[in-house]
């Protein structure tokens, strides 16, 4: 048997923790990373892993990963996640839900829960149930911040894109700027649709290709299928669908001076940031230009907590920092010669006092 913690993803984590509940059938992971700026905030994932280990691998990368993105957004929160480890059929209950939120509960707030894949809304209402500590509820009104993440997440991305095109290339507007955007869903397709508006050239590419030709058409684009549009010849690469799609073989056949997109973990080791760098590709860390989504869950959690309603203007404006953000990691690695992605890790490690 190996332990957990002799695991290369475990990073000192403050908290890891098995959730098992015989009535309902629930197994969840529950883990803290850091709890130095705040509660650990991070969503539950919902998933069937081959192997239990997978489960555990996820549970620990993905909350050290939100403890370097909250600490990024400059949020007064800390890094947390939890899996709960589906059977084949992703057979999921009130029961389960009910005893998650339990089990969130009896933490008594070192971790805020909200959606991730396989969690739905519906899902977090069954789950605040049980326990306050959960974000990312349906709310009411144009005007009121939470809710879904992905919009917000795609207004990040967007400022975001706005900002590398102009450090790269030197143009204060996107207007004409060849953008290929791979995944068109929730984060990729509002991308676009703001892009669009402000007369961005672009190509889109999905799995659901019928989905990627519809909104091309729509917004005046052009359609590439999934397996070309890494190779598209553009100004920026905005990946929005899977995660370790920058290694090896995916960098060189890139053909963009930018890689800028929403996607989490895209680079698929380590390694991969610097021959980015090495090409001469300027790239926006994924957990610093998609923290739109996670600062609209804090925002909205915090509020509820303060008992005060969320102003959706506070959200927009701590949005628009993320380009400030990545200037400086920007600035930070070509003045030192470190890729921007380990540039981004040492400052989210000094703000979590891990420096
Ligand atoms: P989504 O499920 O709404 O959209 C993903 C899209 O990618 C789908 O349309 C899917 O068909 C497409 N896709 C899947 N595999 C593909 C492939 N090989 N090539 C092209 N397209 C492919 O998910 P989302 O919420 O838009 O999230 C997209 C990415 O952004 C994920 O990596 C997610 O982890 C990350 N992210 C999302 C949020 C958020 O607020 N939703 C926040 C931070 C990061």
């Amino acid at each position: 048997m190996t332990a957990f913690w002799t695991e290369a993803d475990f990073d000192d984590h403050e908290h890891v923790q098995l959730v098992r509940d015989r009535n309902s059938g629930l197994t969840a992971i529950i883990a803290l990373h850091s709890t130095h700026l705040g509660p650990g905030a991070g969503g539950t994932r919902f998933w069937h892993y081959a192997e239990p280990k997978d489960a555990i691998r996820d549970a620990l990368r993905l909350s050290r990963g939100m403890s370097y993105k909250n600490a990024m957004a400059g949020l007064p929160m800390g890094g947390g996640k939890a899996v709960i480890l589906a059977d084949k059929d992703r057979t999921k209950t009130p029961e389960m839900l009910a005893a998650f939120g339990d089990a969130v509960n009896a933490l008594g707030g070192r971790y805020v829960t909200a959606e991730d894949v396989g969690i739905s809304e519906a899902d977090m209402v069954a789950v605040s149930k049980r326990t306050d500590y959960v974000s990312g509820l349906p709310v009411t009104g144009d005007d009121a911040a939470g809710g879904d993440p992905g919009p917000f997440t795609a207004m990040g991305i967007y400022h975001g894109i706005k900002a590398a095109v102009q450090h790269k290339l030197g143009k204060d507007t996107v207007k004409g700027v060849h953008i290929a955007i791979q995944g068109i869903g929730s984060v990729g397709g509002g991308v676009a649709r703001l892009l669009a508006h402000d007369g961005a050239k672009l190509t889109l590419s999905d799995i659901n290709e019928d989905r990627a030709k519809a909104l091309a058409s729509e917004l005046g684009g052009e359609f590439a299928a999934s397996d070309g549009i890494m190779s598209v010849s553009c100004d920026v690469f905005s990946p929005n669908a899977l995660g370790a799609i920058l290694d090896d073989e995916g960098i060189a056949r890139l053909d963009t001076p930018i890689v800028a997109g929403g996607a989490n973990n895209q680079l698929a080791r380590q390694g991969h940031g610097q021959q980015l760098a090495d090409r001469g590709i300027l790239y926006a860390p994924d957990y610093v230009i998609n923290a739109g989504g996670i600062i609209s869950v804090a925002m909205e959690y915090l509020c509820k907590q303060h008992g005060e309603p969320c102003d959706i203007n506070e959200v927009r404006k701590r949005i628009a920092q993320i380009p400030g953000r990545l200037e400086e990691i920007w600035q930070e690695s070509a003045s030192t010669g470190v890729s921007s992605d380990a540039v981004a890790d040492r400052m989210a490690q000094k703000l979590i006092g891990r420096g």
